[in-house]
């Protein structure tokens, strides 16, 4: 197995102004298709398992399966475990072969999250794995992730915070939020500015959270086959497409492959009546996320960037 490093990987899109797509799997299927997408669109990957992930598939079990994936690729295949403030397990995925890590300290004061920050970063470059941290707070909820509300990352202390940690990516709060209820109005805009502001005081790779589209037409297929969903809202493409422009490298994208998974389920067993193996029943789900993550690696401006 050979696993690109998130530093590699993220300094070549900084310098080329695109940004590489980073998705969560917690199993086979979710990772068969973010491996086969990024094969076919010739694009760098950020395969990412979240604590909750790890917890649903269990370590070893979903390890393997993205080792496994990320083994004879193709294109440049990052393994990275998303927010974590748990330094053991931190630590378990540096061992284990993880080749990128997110410590997330942005709930902890500034002086005890660059603290923390910098243990991890010592604890991985003797391993050559590349580290991401946060500055600022990300809203929503999302697996063991929750923050009642966003605090907009301050363009001042990120620069301090980049240049005493001396970590590889920063993720920033500029609006977005976890899941699907990402707005409560119809403006659902980005604080570009913001944005543009903290890239030229860190020049560094950013990192978007929270950064589904939630597309209108994976809802109405959800709903079309007794789907639930209320308001959801994520960012619009434009807006996503404009954080790229100013800065931002890694694209985090988690609930619009929970979307497509489950739309694609729900359409597939109710047309499919008489239908019982699993098998069959899974296969318009990998089809339908593998065209989202397609999709997405497209707008971010990575494909053909292998
Ligand atoms: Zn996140």
């Amino acid at each position: 197995m050979t696993l690109a490093t998130l530093a590699e990987v993220l300094k070549k899109a900084n310098k080329g102004n695109y940004a590489v797509g980073a998705f969560n799997t917690s199993n086979l299927e979710v990772t068969k298709a973010i491996i086969d997408a990024a094969e076919l669109q010739d694009a760098p990957v950020i395969l990412q398992t979240s604590v909750g992930g790890l917890n649903y598939a269990g370590f070893d079990y979903l390890f393997s399966i993205a080792k496994t994936a990320a083994a004879d690729p193709g294109v440049p295949v990052v393994l990275h475990l998303d927010h974590c403030a748990d330094l053991k397990l931190i630590k378990k995925c540096i061992d284990a072969g993880y080749s990128s890590v997110m410590f997330d300290g942005s709930l902890l004061p500034f002086e005890k999250n660059v603290e923390l920050t910098k243990q991890v970063v010592k604890m991985a470059r003797e391993k050559n794995v590349s580290v991401e941290a946060e500055l600022g707070t990300i809203g929503g909820a999302e697996d063991t992730v929750k923050s009642r509300r966003i605090i907009y990352t301050d363009p001042q202390k990120a620069s301090e915070f980049a240049a005493e940690t001396e970590i590889d990516a920063l993720a920033i709060a500029i609006g977005t939020s976890h899941g699907a209820y990402k707005f409560n109005d119809s403006t659902n805009q980005l604080d570009i500015k913001r944005l543009s502001t903290i890239k030229k005081a860190t020049q560094m790779p950013l990192v978007l959270h929270g950064a589904s589209v939630v597309p209108r037409d994976l809802v109405s297929l959800s709903q079309d086959f007794g789907a639930i969903l209320g308001s959801v809202q994520g960012v619009s493409e434009k807006e996503l497409k404009k954080s790229v422009k100013n800065g931002i490298n890694k694209v985090n994208v988690d609930t619009d492959l929970r979307l497509a998974f489950t739309a694609a389920l729900r359409q597939s067993i109710m047309k499919n009546p008489r239908e019982f193996d699993p098998r069959k029943l899974l296969l318009p789900s990998i089809q339908l996320m593998q065209n989202i993550v397609e999709g997405r690696i497209k707008l971010l401006g990575s494909s053909g960037k292998a």
